[in-house]
C-alpha cells in the first residue's frame, strides 16, 4: 500500500481503514514544554519525539504517527518561565484515553516514544490501564534504544538535560534554534549522595528522587552543552531510527 503520509493527522479516515489491514502498530510521540537551559528550545522533548517517530514510521512502513501530546511533568522546571507542566495525572488520564480510542479503531499495538523522563511514571501508569482494559501491547520508549550510544559517545557522566546529549541532538535536526553563544557550562549542586541517580549514563546502586532543577542548576541545563556536536548528535539519530525501525517490524510481525 502506497500511503501519502505516515502522519495519522494527515490522513482521512478511509486512509486509516485500509492501513489497519495491513498493519496494527502506532506510535504516540509525547512531549513537554520545558525549559532547555539558556540555549535550546523548550519544544525540545514534543519536537524530538514527533521527529525521530516520523523518520522511523516512513522508514518502516508499518506504523502510524498519531498526533504528539505537546505536554508533559515538568513540574520540577517550573522556576524558569516558559515551562507548562501537567499533573502526572492528566498525562496519565490523556495518554490512557488516546491509547483506548486507537483500540478501538483496531491498533493493538501502541508505542509511546516519549521524549521527557518525567512522563515516565505516568506513562507507565497508563499503559498498565489500557493492557488491562484492551489486552493491547503498550510499550513505552524513553530514550532506551540506545543505551550503547551513551556509554561510548557522551562524555558527562551525570548528563541529564539539555546537556551534552540533548544539545547534541538539537545540533543534528534542528541547529538554527540553537543559541551556539550562550552554550556553557552550569554552575551544579549535585547531591551529595552517591546513591542518588541523575543522568541517562548512571546505572545502580542508584535511587530515582523528586528534586528542583534550580536547586542543582543556575541555568536549568543539567549535564555539560560544551562537550556537545553535531556529529555525536548525527549519531545518535542515525542509531536510534535504525533501532526504532527494526523494533516497529518487530511489532508488525509479532
Ligand atoms: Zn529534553
Amino acid at each position: 500500500m502506497k500511503m501519502r503520509s505516515f502522519y495519522l493527522g494527515e490522513l482521512t479516515w478511509l486512509d486509516v481503514e485500509e492501513f489497519l489491514k495491513a498493519h496494527k502498530t502506532v506510535m504516540v510521540p509525547v512531549g513537554s514544554c520545558e525549559q532547555h537551559g539558556p540555549h535550546l528550545p523548550l519544544d525540545t522533548d514534543a519536537y524530538d519525539a514527533f521527529w525521530l517517530s516520523l523518520k522511523a514510521a516512513e522508514k518502516a512502513q508499518c506504523a502510524l504517527v498519531a498526533p504528539p501530546i505537546y505536554y508533559g511533568v515538568s513540574l520540577h522546571h517550573m522556576d524558569f518561565p516558559g515551562t507548562i507542566t501537567l499533573s502526572p495525572q492528566t498525562l496519565e488520564q490523556v495518554a490512557y484515553e488516546v491509547g483506548v480510542c486507537l483500540t478501538k479503531h483496531g491498533f493493538n499495538k501502541i508505542l509511546f516514544e516519549n521524549g521527557h523522563g518525567g512522563n515516565t511514571p505516568a506513562l507507565e501508569a497508563a499503559a498498565q490501564r489500557i493492557k488491562a482494559e484492551t489486552n493491547a501491547f503498550v510499550a513505552i520508549d524513553t530514550v532506551s534504544l540506545i543505551p550503547d550510544f551513551v556509554e561510548k559517545f557522551i562524555e558527562t557522566p551525570y548528563d541529564a538535560h539539555a546537556g551534552e546529549f540533548e544539545t547534541s541532538t538539537t545540533l543534528a535536526n534542528r541547529e538554527s534554534l540553537v543559541v551556539k553563544e550562550r552554550i556553557a557550562k552550569p554552575q551544579l549542586t549535585l547531591p551529595k549522595s552517591k546513591y542518588t541517580k541523575i543522568g541517562l549514563k548512571e546505572a545502580g546502586p542508584k535511587v530515582s528522587w523528586a528534586f528542583r532543577t534550580k536547586e542543582l542548576s543556575n541555568t536549568g541545563v543539567i549535564g555539560d552543552p560544551t562537550k556537545a556536536s553535531k556529529d555525536k548528535g548525527e549519531k545518535a539519530w542515525k542509531l536510534a531510527i535504525e533501532r526504532l525501525v527494526d523494533f516497529l517490524k518487530e511489532l508488525d510481525s509479532m
